[in-house]
């Protein structure tokens, strides 16, 4: 792994308030950070859990099916389902929980998963953990995917269709409209991975569906609490029978200790923010808008949307991912090197993320960094 430039190692980033932390002993302004509304260091976060921890103590003492269901976890289900305009909601430990528990809930031998090549690893676990069979289907690619669905016409008893809404690695979104009437012609169910998009995309920050109108139209709405409402823990969306089914047969639901009631305060207390200040969104999406018009002067345009808040330079390889990453952090800015098996051999990248909590003028110094660090666009990069 070392000799390969992919032996990893923990640093320390304490002090966090908004966008600046203490990186190292270092001071940093981070760019790596999925707190995209800038609410991870929010006091009034923080009060309200505390004010839960001084109530209920820090642990749920058991399962939630046990005796660990505390009155704040019911009510941040209604909550969340409520923002995401769903009938149901139900809480899991994490993402990575929530999408190896629910994807193998639903679907298993004699069945078929229908996965985006780019997926994240929890998604992609869950489906292996499923048994079911497992069919790739290229990026983004919903013609694709009909073609696959055609052609596996009646081999099935239950067919899933598994997709981010907003990949993590490259900020590309998912088109929901498509893979909605395409998953209804085909009878098959949509499980969409919002953990991106939760918080952050639509007017009122409900995410994906909000976005492209589908909202009620994907069956499994995945969303995770510790990226833009800057808590931790997940939930899925869905109708009732769904949540239902799985607080019965999700295996990381039933077999887990319930978070912290305190953390579902805070949870709370983080979504009636998210909801009430959308100029969080509206900076977030202008700090999006001038680091990629800066990236575009420098010759590097950024692919996916014009107000993207994840922003992906590629970088080649491993090496020189890591290297582009050290300097910028001798500049004082920390942004994510990302290299297999986080992405596919060859696409190392910088993943530079916004913030609400960001500044123009920190937004302007990152680029002025990236101009020194990154090699000009017309020599290759080494491999
Ligand atoms: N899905 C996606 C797309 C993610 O990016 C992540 C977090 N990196 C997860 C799921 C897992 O969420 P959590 O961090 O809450 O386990």
């Amino acid at each position: 792994m070392e000799r390969a430039g992919l032996r990893r190692s923990l640093r320390r980033v304490e002090h966090r308030r908004g966008a600046e932390a203490v990186v190292d002993g270092r001071a940093a302004v981070d760019f790596s950070s999925n707190d995209y509304l800038g609410l991870a260091s929010d006091p009034r976060i923080a009060e309200a859990a505390a004010r839960a921890l001084r109530d209920a103590g820090t642990g749920a003492a058991a399962a939630r099916l046990i005796s660990g269901n505390h009155p704040l976890h019911d009510e941040l289900e209604r909550e969340l389902a409520r923002f995401k305009r769903a009938p149901a909601a139900l809480l899991f430990a994490s993402g990575y929980a929530a999408n190896t528990g629910a994807i193998p809930a639903l679907v298993g031998r004699g069945d078929a998963v229908y996965s985006d090549a780019l997926n994240h690893a929890s998604l992609i676990d869950g489906c292996r953990l499923s048994r079911a069979a497992l069919r790739v289907f290229p990026h983004g690619d919903v013609g694709a995917l009909e073609a696959m669905l055609r052609a596996d016409a009646g081999l099935f008893r239950r067919r899933l269709i598994v997709a981010d809404s907003v990949f993590s690695m490259d900020g590309a979104l998912f088109p929901l409209d498509a893979l909605a009437e395409v998953a209804r012609r085909h009878g098959a169910w949509t499980y969409v991975d919002d953990a991106h998009g939760t918080g952050v995309l639509g007017d009122g920050g409900r995410g994906a569906v909000e976005r492209w109108g589908v909202e009620g139209r994907i069956d499994v709405v995945m969303g995770t609490l510790g990226k833009a409402l800057g808590t931790a823990g997940a939930f899925v969306a869905g109708s009732a029978t769904l949540c239902e089914w799985l607080m019965n047969r999700a295996r990381p639901f039933v077999f887990t200790t319930a978070s912290p009631p305190a953390l579902a305060a805070a949870s709370l207390a983080a979504l009636g923010i998210a909801r009430e200040e959308p100029w969080r969104r509206e900076r977030l999406r202008t700090n999006a808008r001038r680091l990629r018009a800066g990236l575009d002067a420098l010759g590097r345009p950024a692919p996916g949307e014009a107000d993207g808040h994840i922003v992906p330079v590629l970088t080649g390889g491993a090496e020189a991912t890591v290297r582009a990453g050290r300097l910028l952090l001798e500049r004082g800015f920390l942004v994510g090197a990302v290299r297999p098996p986080t992405v596919p051999p060859g696409t190392s990248r910088l993943r530079l993320t916004l913030s609400a909590a960001h500044t123009p003028e920190q937004v302007d110094g990152l680029l002025a960094a990236l101009a020194e660090v990154l090699p000009s666009p017309s020599t290759p990069s080494p491999r």
